[in-house]
């Protein structure tokens, strides 16, 4: 049986990620391939069924592996291991956000990586922090409030610290700023490798190259599920962590949510920023910029539903960010475009995450619908989860719990985010 890796005829389509995280480049030289079998054999039967190998997915094998559940088998559809929003994100990590829960998730989930990649391994953490900034004083009201509560290090800053912190913003909107020391750009690469090779180390089997067709359910309860080429794998649980392709397969087995995919442009500009230059998100005119492989990194923050895929990169989308980088940071409007590429966030309607048991299935678990801040709360999201399926009740897990986006519950949030 083949080993997935960078030399399969998949590793094209994984060069989204490579490119976009240089450090991650780096650090594959040390970590080498992701552990999981291509294809083939996949099990006779096991305990838990994991559908999707991105950060959700990953994560949740990892957790169930450590708290000592046998017979963990994870199915990813692509030949790689995170070929899609966990591989193609701009791994900003944000961990102030007023999506309810996902401050507490991202805190915890800093914990839960400082032991995966301590310093010794590298890290996952390029902590050069966030500088969030508006136009308006207001625009960060409520950012700054969470902060306060939630006992987050941060700064307030007005126009002129702002810009000899980032001299680019000169000139531009930005004159009002919260400065977040403790954010900076993950190791995504380093992240999804370790978890994989953690994950199969406690005895969790990765499969990639295997799509599941359906989950297979009876007399309301979870059986396994049956895959794109016939076979079927019986399981009393099956965790749906599909990213995009999430709410497809619930409606499999009769138990769909109302999630949707948002298509999200990144562009790669040619233009200069000091390596240690924070995080620049603007609030309001909301676009956000940061260093990457010698350029910058950046994105309009659009948001328009897309089908589960990949998808296309629209002309508008660049012109949209030119103008309102020539609004935030005059010089980055004038960047050319190195590269640019466009993938899906994915969101339940109030934003917050979808992470727990469906009353309608028994042993049928979701985590998905992690937005625009997967690689920030994701790996204590897949936690929680793992503590739903060993029979625990975290008290935060009533905030993600599915039931919340059925017909009949009705419960908004306040929106924005990553
Ligand atoms: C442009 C963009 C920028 C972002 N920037 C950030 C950021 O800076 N910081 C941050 O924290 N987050 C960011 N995010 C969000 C983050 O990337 C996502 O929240 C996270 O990657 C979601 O992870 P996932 O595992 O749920 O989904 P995915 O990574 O999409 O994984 C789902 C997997 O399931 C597989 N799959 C689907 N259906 C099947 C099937 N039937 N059988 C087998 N496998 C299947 C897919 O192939 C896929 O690999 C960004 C997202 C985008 C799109």
């Amino acid at each position: 049986m083949p080993e997935a890796g960078y030399e399969t005829p998949g590793a094209r389509q994984h060069e989204g990620f490579l490119v976009l995280t240089a450090w991650g480049c780096a650090r594959r030289l040390r970590c080498g391939i992701l552990d999981a079998c291509n294809g083939g054999y996949v099990m006779d039967r096991a305990d838990v069924i994991i559908v999707g190998g991105g950060i959700a997915g990953l994560g949740v094998a990892y957790h169930l592996a450590q708290a000592g559940v046998r017979r963990v088998l994870l199915l990813e559809r692509e030949a790689l291991l995170a070929s899609h929003s966990s591989g193609r994100n701009a791994a900003i990590f944000r961990p102030l956000d007023t999506i309810p829960g996902v401050v507490e998730l991202a805190t915890r989930s800093r914990v839960l990586l400082d032991a995966l990649l301590d310093e010794e391994r590298g890290g996952w953490l390029h902590q050069v922090g966030l500088l969030l900034v508006s136009a308006l004083p207001a625009e960060l009201d409520d950012l700054r409030e969470v902060a306060q509560r939630s006992g987050l290090a941060h700064e307030i800053m007005e126009r002129q610290g702002i810009e000899s912190v980032v001299p680019q913003l000169a000139g531009g909107g930005a004159a009002h700023g919260l400065f977040l020391p403790d954010a900076g750009v993950v190791d995504a690469h380093a992240i999804v490798t370790c978890l994989a090779r953690s994950a199969k180390a406690a005895g969790a089997r990765l499969t990639t190259g295997t799509a599941v067709k359906r989950v297979r359910t009876s007399r309301g309860r979870v059986e396994g599920v049956e895959l794109e080429n016939g076979d079927r794998v019986p399981a009393d649980i099956v965790v749906i962590a599909a990213g995009a392709w999430a709410s497809g397969l619930g409606a499999s087995c009769g138990a769909e949510l109302p999630l949707t995919p948002l298509r999200r442009h990144l562009v790669q500009l040619e233009a200069r920023l000091a390596k240690a230059t924070p995080v620049v998100w603007s609030v309001g005119d909301e676009v956000y910029f940061r260093a990457e492989s010698g350029g910058v990194l950046a994105s309009p923050c659009d948001e328009e539903p897309w089908p589960a895929g990949v998808p296309p990169v629209a002309a508008a989308a660049l012109e949209g960010l030119a103008e309102k980088l020539a609004r935030l940071a005059p010089p980055l409007g004038r960047g050319s475009v190195r590269r640019a590429w466009a993938c899906l966030r994915t969101s339940a309607s109030d934003r917050a995450p979808v992470a727990g048991e469906d009353p309608r299935v028994t042993g049928l678990f979701w985590l998905a619908g992690l937005g625009g801040y997967g690689m920030t709360a994701g790996m204590a999201a897949a936690e929680m989860v793992v503590a739903l399926v060993c029979g625990r009740q975290p008290p935060i897990a009533v905030r993600s719990a599915p039931a919340r986006l059925l017909p009949g519950a009705t419960r908004s949030l306040p929106v924005p985010g990553g």
